[in-house]
């Protein structure tokens, strides 16, 4: 069973009834918007600029044997705009979050924001302005730097603060990890799958390299309704690899792998969840990934599903945190049923379920 998570439906509560002492068309605003449930969530859109402090609050999807951890945070402000930045842990490998407060829109501009000297892309809205950003798994430990540039109306500012990124150290797999046939070099160079595996590595491709707007609202969702991890993120493995020679079958040299996501416990027919608002840019059988649904959430930020049994959306729907895009499975290179969750924000693949710990705000 779901349960929507009580501490956020309390905050929920809060923004609803708090909103009283704000404007009254935000007011009316926050009331006339009746779709506050995870599955149906709206953008709201405020008249007048809203203060920070009457920003939506994060309505969270999570089975019930799931809390998200509270974010680490750091605020970087000077006298006209303070930012606070968020990740589950300021750690190699999480999802990072920041939010702009314009000072209810005293500082008419923001220019740029890098995070370890890459430009972050930023949404505003009427209450400031939010981004992501990666946490390299494999990031120098240590001081990272974030930046905002300004113009205050006269002349361009700049703030800079740092996070202090901490090292992580990865779980390694201890044995060789045997694909059945996806490990016979054999079966995987046939020629009828040729096509088939070039298809999905294109169609990846394409879809990776979409820039589209950001389409997560403060709805957030886990992508089971149970949790139990099964193979950690990046986690370091090693594929077993054999060659016929004649009748007998020889080991030949494996290759490493970092596992890029979160596989995740589920019977087949299992429900899988969009973790954020997007669009379905891949919904394909693959010959690896098996039946793979992608979402992108906008400025590159996408969140996959593979080797599920079945899909549930087709490329162009859209869906909404916590919508339906497909059931556990054990298709492509899967040794049984299970959930494979990665979240990629340009590029860069993180700890998918970092992002659950993020408040995000729209
Ligand atoms: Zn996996």
């Amino acid at each position: 069973m779901f349960k929507k998570n009580i501490f956020s439906l309390i905050l929920l509560a809060l923004a609803i009834i708090l909103p009283g002492c704000s404007s009254t068309s935000a007011r009316e605003s926050v009331n006339d918007n009746k779709a506050v449930t995870a599955e149906n969530q709206e953008v709201r859109s405020y008249p007048v600029p809203v203060k920070y402090s009457e920003r939506p609050v994060t309505v969270l999807k999570t089975p019930e044997n799931y809390k998200p951890a509270p974010p680490d945070k750091i605020v970087i402000s000077d006298e006209n705009i303070k930012v606070i930045i968020y990740a589950k842990e300021f750690a190699q490998g999480n999802a990072g979050y920041f939010e702009a407060d314009r000072e209810d829109g005293k500082i008419s501009e923001i220019r740029k924001i890098t995070y370890a000297g890459e430009n972050i892309p930023f949404t505003c809205t009427e209450w400031g302005c939010r981004g992501f950003f990666a946490i390299h798994p494999e990031a120098k430990p240590g001081k990272t730097f974030f930046t905002l540039v300004y113009f205050d109306g006269t002349s361009e500012k700049k703030i800079e603060g740092s996070v202090n990124v901490r090292d992580v150290q990865y779980p390694v797999s201890k044995h060789l990890l045997d694909l059945g046939k996806f490990s016979d070099k054999e079966y995987t160079s046939k020629p009828e799958f040729k096509k088939l595996i070039e298809e999905s590595a294109e169609a990846r491709r394409l879809a990776f390299s979409i820039v589209s707007e950001d389409s997560i609202t403060n709805s957030l969702s886990h992508p089971r309704d149970m949790h139990k991890v099964t193979g950690d993120y990046w986690k370091k493995r090693i594929y077993a690899a054999h060659k016929k020679k004649g009748k007998k079958k020889v080991k030949v040299k494996g290759h490493v792998s970092y596992h890029r996501g979160l596989d995740l416990k589920g019977d087949v027919g299992a429900p899988v969840y969009s973790m954020a608002d997007g669009k379905i840019v891949i919904a394909m059988k693959m010959f690896y990934e098996g039946n793979m649904v992608a979402v992108d959430h906008g400025n590159q930020v996408f969140t996959y599903y593979m080797h599920m049994d079945s899909m549930a959306v087709k490329v162009g729907d859209t869906v909404k945190a916590g919508g339906l895009v497909g059931r556990v499975g054990a298709t492509g290179t899967s040794t049984g049923p299970h959930l494979h969750v990665a979240l990629s924000i340009r590029g860069v693949h993180v700890h998918p379920l970092s992002l659950l710990s993020l408040p995000v705000s729209r």
